[in-house]
């Protein structure tokens, strides 16, 4: 009897709090924005706040956005593949991208010449649809 896993499950109220500022914000928040916005609700340290973004990450709920150093929520509930970020410049939006192939290519590139790759950022910066009104 297996029921498809809803993503707030036994999530903390911590957790939850960060999803739901996230959820309304519909673009990546930074820690000290998340932190603004959850302190009358409970969230008063820094660490608390970083802390429950790292379990979020580890779950898969949420991702880090390097370039901005902000957290996104996932288009999707858990996936094995790296997503490759789109972010427009202009309004902060954020897409993500899921492409196997393409990640895997991306990640051979210094493998043939005997690099071992740990931790792989795609993240493509320009204007999204709405903005670019050229
Ligand atoms: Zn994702
Ligand atoms: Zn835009």
């Amino acid at each position: 009897m297996k029921e498809k896993v809803k993503s707030s499950r036994n999530l903390s109220k911590n957790q939850l709090l960060v999803m739901d500022s996230l959820k309304q914000a519909r673009q990546p928040l930074g820690a000290y924005s998340l932190l603004d916005k959850l302190r009358e609700k409970g969230l008063k340290a820094p660490l608390q706040v970083y802390r429950t973004l790292d379990q979020l990450e580890k779950i898969g709920l949420i991702h880090r956005i390097e370039t901005l150093n902000a957290w996104t929520l996932c288009c999707e509930e858990k996936h094995e593949c790296t997503p490759i970020f789109a972010i427009c410049d202009d309004c902060g939006t954020v897409t993500e991208h899921l492409d196997k192939t393409l990640f895997d290519n991306i990640v051979a590139l210094p493998v043939s010449s005997g690099f071992m790759p740990k931790r792989t950022v795609v993240e493509i910066h320009g204007k999204c649809e709405n903005c670019d009104t050229t």
